[in-house]
């Protein structure tokens, strides 16, 4: 089979065009920004083990598995991260807030800095590639989860400190609280679709916001003075979320939108009272 062929027979599949040419190109070993060298070389011939190896992951991607998992990459915020089943596919949304704790870390030098369910350890990791100078914690429930944040922290050479803990149990305080938590209610109709991600990486209660509530309510403790809560919640929670974060007596409470113009996250500054 030419490469044209394999990469007609995922269309036949249901699989798009670039997920295709991302499988084909990681069967044969080459980078994702080989699209080129692909498509220059259409009437190449495909060994018939990568053609079994690439049909087999067309089959998988057509039945919903996300592409990252297929790859074992994902890249966020410019790091090559390794992801796979054990964790969230990190979503290129989440950059949305890794660029506003930049922001409120902008004027704290030495900032110290808690990720809460930090999966792939993406947001953790972000941070600190971009601010040396903190001190990055990251926790997760999940062993497997952190298992796979602790091997890209290695990896990328980042040295973010992981722990296993359930959001702020443990913790000591910090200058920012950042959390990417589940946030999906239990009987939305999209779940289905994520069926191939961890269950208890999205899914928080009757209203997706009982972990959002559990994480407001216990930050004010842990922040030192002027210091930020951070959250991504889902795109029509952001009402619910400034509410949570007002009546928990945050200061400046507000919300930033993603590149697509939804609510992405919202979060408030606990007050310098000393
Ligand atoms: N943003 C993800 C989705 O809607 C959910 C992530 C989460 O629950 N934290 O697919």
């Amino acid at each position: 089979m030419k490469l044209k062929e394999a990469l007609a027979a995922a269309a036949a599949h249901g699989v798009a065009r670039l997920d295709a040419q991302l499988l084909l190109l990681h069967v044969l070993g080459r980078a994702p920004g080989d699209r080129g060298w692909l498509i220059a070389h259409d009437d190449d011939e495909l060994p018939a083990a990568q053609e079994q190896a690439f049909l087999a992951l067309c089959g998988r991607r057509a039945a919903g598995e996300p592409l990252a998992y297929l790859t074992g990459h994902r890249e966020f915020f410019g790091l090559p991260l390794q992801v796979d089943a054990r964790v969230l596919d990190p979503r290129p949304d989440t950059e949305t807030i890794v660029e506003w704790a930049l922001d409120v870390l902008r004027d704290r030098p030495d900032p110290r800095v808690i990720d809460l369910g930090t999966g792939s350890g993406a947001i953790a990791l972000a941070i600190q590639s971009a601010r040396p100078d903190a001190v990055v914690e990251a926790v997760d429930r999940s062993a497997d989860a952190l298992a796979v944040a602790q091997a890209n922290a290695r990896r990328l050479g980042l040295p973010v400190r992981l722990r296993q803990a359930h959001w702020l149990e443990g913790a000591g305080r910090y200058d920012l609280v950042v959390s990417n938590p589940p946030y999906i209610a239990e009987a939305d109709p999209h779940l289905p679709a994520l069926a191939h991600e961890p269950r208890e990486a999205l899914v928080a209660g009757a209203d997706g916001l009982d972990d959002l509530r559990a994480i407001v309510a216990a930050a004010p403790a842990h922040l030192l003075p002027g210091g930020w809560l951070l959250l991504e919640h889902g795109w029509d929670q952001g009402e619910a979320v400034l509410q949570l974060l007002q009546s928990a007596g945050f200061a400046a409470a507000g919300s930033r939108r993603d590149l697509a113009g939804i609510t992405r996250c919202s979060g408030g500054r606990r007050l310098e009272l000393g």
